[in-house]
């Protein structure tokens, strides 16, 4: 089924303990896409950039069956850029440089040719972006996804509840959750978002795996333990990417379909972090994704009998 990916394309600058890039590939949309290209969906993406954006890598996106016609150049200004440094655990960055450029004024238009996806993931944008996205859809689609972050929370919370009103997913991490819950419990926190709208609550926990909440049922995914971590920029959005690139291509939504669309999402994420920026995710063989979640099943297989 389709997969419509609305978010940032951009250029990032990344410094982490191991090394630092000059401008390279980046953006949430081109996370999420890539990854969700992997699961067998074909994403058509809504996004902005620069007359500096490289047609190289939009045809990059094309050779993995990523539709970029939703992708506006505006050729007399400059693609968002974002830059940031990693501390030595790699758990926490500083964000150094955000340059919206392109993206400061985006007003997304969504091509008559996507308005009939039945999956809708929102990547994280300005809450009203959001919005505007689904409001364009004719046909609520079957599943809307939504990422968002802290700043989002602290500058345009109205409006982020107007969004999370309308959408089925929400994906977060453990202290976004706890912040927008005011809960410190994240079974709670669980509760009370749902409430806010989203019938399913993913809480991201990075190196330690991610939650799903519905209802009253929860499901964990581990974080495979990796003998190097690089860079883990872009790690949400491939996670989120792959979760919704999974459903859409299985074209089903239970809560047993998001299990494995969670570990599906998980395993993606764990070869995002293994180079720097999308460069793994350029290029990866349904083989060696197909091995990493045969080790997500045995990381969490055990048996136990009662004596
Ligand atoms: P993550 O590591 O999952 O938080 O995602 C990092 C990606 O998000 C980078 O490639 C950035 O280009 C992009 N990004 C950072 N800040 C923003 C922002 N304010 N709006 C949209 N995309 C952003």
């Amino acid at each position: 089924m389709k997969l419509l990916v609305v978010g940032s394309v951009a250029y990032d600058a990344i410094e982490t303990p191991f090394g630092k890039t000059d401008k390279i590939l980046g953006g949430a949309g081109t996370y999420i896409a890539l990854s969700a290209s992997y699961a067998g969906a074909s994403p058509d993406v809504v996004s902005v950039v620069g007359g500096d954006f490289e047609d190289k890598y939009l045809k990059m996106l094309e050779e993995h069956n990523v539709d970029v016609q939703g992708v506006e150049i505006k050729k007399d200004e400059k693609t968002f850029f974002w830059s940031g440094k990693y501390h030595n655990d790699m758990n926490s960055r500083d964000t150094l440089i955000t340059e919206l450029n392109s993206l400061g004024t985006f007003d997304p238009k969504v091509p008559e040719a996507y308005k009939n996806a039945e999956f809708l993931m929102l990547g994280n944008l300005s809450p009203d972006v959001q919005r505007k996205v689904i409001e364009q859809m004719p046909v609520r689609p079957k599943l809307i996804i939504m990422d968002t972050m802290n700043f989002w929370m602290d500058t345009m919370l109205d409006e982020l509840h107007r969004t999370m009103s309308m959408v089925d997913v929400i994906s977060i991490n453990d202290e976004e959750a706890r912040q927008l819950s005011g809960e410190y419990s994240l079974k709670k926190a669980a509760r009370k978002i749902q409430a806010m709208g989203p019938k399913y609550v993913i809480i991201k926990k990075g190196e330690h795996g991610a939650l799903l909440f519905n209802d009253d049922k929860v499901f964990f995914a581990p974080a495979l333990p990796l003998e190097e971590v690089f860079d883990p920029t872009g790690a949400g959005d491939t996670f989120a990417g792959g979760f919704a690139g999974y459903l859409a291509a299985q074209g089903a939504v239970s809560f047993e379909n998001m299990k494995t669309a969670i570990i599906f999402g998980s395993a993606m994420a764990s070869f995002c972090v293994e180079k720097f920026g999308t460069e793994r995710l350029q290029n990866l063989e349904k083989q060696e994704i197909y091995h990493r979640i045969l080790q997500f099943v045995d990381l969490v297989k055990f048996d136990y009998q009662e004596k």
